[in-house]
């Protein structure tokens, strides 16, 4: 049976919160917002059908704070709390103090959320699924210098240590040779220990140039998934994704309907529900499964513009417990998109620039969308993450939407503080991104990072 929803904690900020509640207000579900004192002045905060602040500036205080979340949704009377991405919408514990506090949790359930959030056992689900992984350790490893040099061998060097605790980049180390491998394993061991309360590491192949290419999900409560095809995030700097695209460049439609079914097919074993990422390295034609993120991702509106699918809506209807609108035969990619996140930074050093939006311009036009929380005068705050916006284009071809992008970041003005958009001018008029395809080095090779 449905459970609609009337009433909704926005668990976040920033623009992913904005979206949000957009979205609750096309559903004509009421919402919550959360802040802390340093955010008083959100767009969605005012925009919001009741606001609660949480606490001061500090994530660890406010955005992160159990206890304050849940209070807020006790005192407001919410029925659901939606976590956003980042913050605690990969925490299985919020997920878990969310449901026993009587509360519904937009997402999947926190024994899927551990499951796939610890990568030894997330990597040994997908390969019984049929999801291609990276030739590894197929486990933890253990401290046998022997059999570790062994099993680096056949797997073949260069070789990555990972933390199966890791995330956000941190807790690898890439091997090169074996007198490297024990000091690697040991030194691995000890940051993951100490990063993440888990010792636990892992051994795998690593991929020299690959491409980072990640697969849409949405499942419902009734055992039905589909896909929505794939996006190539490989533009990155310190493993933080810059632009995206969909569908990524050089995907047939068999190759996406082939992978798509397996992350399908992982889904219903695993008893997922909701949205989800299958995250994948591509290279010489081979798909090899490195996370899954259980969550909405900054990068779904690419996704949104070439199916037509409002991915955050899915996740709402799932958790009323309806079953899937869509069948995988009514999904339909049509056109190509690209997505910019624009930074609060140094287009040159990347240090962070916070501080007064003097003037703010959007950009306008077809297929054009910008999503962000900044107004004129808006006072964007040290304490966060820099991103403070997502330029997101559509063309019926890749070359329609790369020139759409380029007209739509020249229009876009933001004056008072720094933001990487020169550093998008660049990228948008470089010819191996142009064509397509680079791997997860080339914007760090490009400037001059590596
Ligand atoms: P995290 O959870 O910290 O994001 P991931 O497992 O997703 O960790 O890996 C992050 C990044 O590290 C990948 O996008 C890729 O750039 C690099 N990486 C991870 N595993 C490998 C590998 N086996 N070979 C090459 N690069 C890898």
């Amino acid at each position: 049976m449905a459970k609609p929803l009337s009433k909704v904690l926005i668990a976040n900020r920033g623009e992913i919160a904005l979206r949000i509640m957009r979205c609750c207000r096309d559903l004509g579900i009421q919402t919550v917002a959360v802040y802390s004192t340093a955010d008083r002045d959100l767009k969605h905060v005012r925009l919001a059908d009741e606001a609660v602040c949480i606490g001061p500036p500090a994530s660890t205080d406010s955005y992160l704070n159990i206890p304050a979340i849940i209070a807020a949704a006790e005192i407001t009377r919410a029925e659901a709390i939606h976590p956003g991405y980042g913050f605690l919408a990969e925490n299985a514990d919020f997920a878990e103090r969310v449901e026993s506090s009587g509360f519904r949790f937009i997402g999947p359930t926190a024994d899927v959320i551990r499951l796939m959030g610890d990568k030894v056992s997330a990597i040994r689900e997908m390969k019984e699924a049929g999801v291609p992984c990276v030739p590894g350790s197929d486990g933890p490893i253990g401290d046998d210098a022997a059999v570790n040099r062994a099993m680096a061998e056949k797997i073949g060097y260069p070789i990555i240590i990972k933390a199966s605790g890791g995330g956000g980049g941190r807790g690898m180390r890439v091997v090169n040779s074996s007198d490297e491998l024990e000091s690697s394993i040991a030194m691995t061991r000890s940051e993951a220990q100490s990063a993440f309360g888990n010792p636990v590491v892992y051994m795998e192949k690593f991929l020299q140039a690959p491409r980072h290419i990640e697969f849409q999900v949405i499942a419902d409560m009734h055992g039905n998934a589909i896909h929505l095809g794939e996006r190539d995030c490989s533009l990155q700097r310190r493993h933080q994704k810059v632009v995206e695209e969909a569908p990524a460049p050089g995907i047939d439609e068999a190759t996406r309907n082939d992978m798509g079914k397996r992350c399908t097919d992982a889904c219903k074993r695993i008893g997922y529900r909701g949205a989800g990422t299958f995250e994948f390295l591509y290279e010489n034609g081979q798909f090899y499964f490195i996370e899954m993120n259980t969550r909405v991702q900054v990068e779904h509106p690419v996704t949104e513009m070439i199916t037509g699918v409002d991915i955050i809506k899915q996740q709402i209807l799932v958790a009323e417990e309806k079953p899937l609108a869509y069948k995988q035969e009514d999904i339909v990619i049509s056109g190509h998109a690209f997505e910019c996140r624009l930074n609060a930074e140094d287009p040159d050093t990347f240090m962070p620039s916070p501080g007064v939006i003097e003037q703010y311009h959007a950009p306008g036009g077809i297929s054009v969308r910008m999503d962000t929380h900044i107004y004129n005068g808006y006072r964007v705050p040290p304490y966060y993450d820099s991103m403070i916006g997502k330029l997101i284009v559509k063309g019926m071809t890749r070359e329609t939407a790369m020139s759409r992008m380029r007209g739509a970041l020249s229009e876009v003005f933001i004056d008072g503080i720094k933001t990487n958009i020169p550093l998008h001018i660049e990228i948008f008029s470089d010819e191996n991104f142009m064509e397509g395809g680079t791997d997860i080095h080339y914007l760090e090779r490009k400037l001059g990072l590596q």
